[in-house]
């Protein structure tokens, strides 16, 4: 089967061929510039190949919840040539195949969970906490959605007594993303959290806020696994600093099995960077189902 998948982000599009067992055979990068200008591209590369199915992970927020309105589209990102843009819509005028439709993070997440950490598993949560937190959420055998997708990078959390930080996110004084994705950490310690890495109470504080939202994404989805990714989680030695709060937070609350070794319920991403690619062209199987 020949399948396309398309990893939308707001700098570049990562165009990809490959096949329902999520092997890529082949992958260009188009710069994010306008529907106009980009499109066309996209669509000729995938047209060339004449492709079956597409799956794409888009950049956010977007409309992915079939039967609505605007299913499809592109919402109210802050990218305004993109702003209400029916992408769905175009590429399978121009295309002639099925379109999946969903966040990044849930094609990082349906790629974990078909060929990844988590393969196999009902439910489980990623998270990539980046220059933004977004959250994948597979519960009950699929992804989540409700009246939109689910927006848990911007859990409300309880501040550190000693962080004064007033938080990055404009919405929210208090939201993971707000004080721990990478500007965050930036904004706060005056340099990049890449040169930040021998300073231990960065991570400390970082692991804190982290933890908390695990704790809350276990009470709230129950999942059997927790995915860690993104460019903040290189920092390796955020695992065992999070595992710690976490057992501590919880309190001993919730005893699962899969609770019982954390190292196997918080973990990080496994596919080197493809869980997005891989994630996309299971959408494009899935696509085909409906
Ligand atoms: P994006 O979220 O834009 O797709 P990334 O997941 O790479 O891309 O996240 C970029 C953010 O992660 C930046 O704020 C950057 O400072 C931070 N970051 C990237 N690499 C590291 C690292 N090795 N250690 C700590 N922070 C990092
Ligand atoms: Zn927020």
């Amino acid at each position: 089967m020949i399948l396309g998948a398309l990893e939308a982000g707001g700098t570049k599009m990562v165009c990809a061929i490959g096949n329902e067992r999520g092997q890529v055979q082949e992958r260009i990068s188009i710069p994010t510039v306008s529907p106009e200008k980009t499109m066309p591209e996209m669509i000729a590369f995938f047209r060339e190949r004449q492709i079956e199915a597409l799956g794409i992970g888009c950049f956010g927020p977007i409309n992915p919840v079939k039967g609505t309105k605007t299913y499809g589209y592109i919402t109210s990102t802050p990218k305004l040539a993109w702003q209400n843009y029916y992408i769905v819509g175009v590429f399978e005028k121009a295309l002639g195949c099925p379109v999946g439709f969903d966040t990044d993070v849930n094609a990082y997440m349906l790629g974990e969970i078909t060929f990844g950490a988590a393969r196999g598993l009902d439910s489980c949560i990623y998270v990539t906490i980046g220059t933004g937190v977004g959250v994948g959420v597979y519960v009950n055998g699929g992804l989540l959605h409700g009246m939109m997708h689910p927006e848990a990078g911007h859990m409300l959390l309880q501040r550190h007594p000693a962080d004064a930080y007033g938080g990055k996110c404009p919405f929210h004084g208090n939201c993971l993303e707000g004080l721990a994705a990478g500007p965050a950490i930036e904004e706060r310690w005056g340099a990049k959290g890449i040169d930040l890495a021998q300073r231990r109470e960065v991570w400390e504080l970082e692991a804190f806020y982290i933890a908390q939202a695990c704790v809350n994404y276990t009470l709230v989805y129950a999942p059997r696994k927790i995915i860690l990714g993104g460019g903040v989680m290189h920092q390796e030695q955020l695992f065992p600093m999070i595992r710690q709060q976490y057992r501590k937070l919880m309190a001993g609350y919730v005893n699962t099995p899969e609770l019982e070794n954390l190292e196997s319920y918080i973990v990080p991403c496994s596919l080197k960077d493809n869980q997005g690619i891989m994630g996309c062209l299971q959408l494009a199987v899935e696509a085909q189902n409906f």
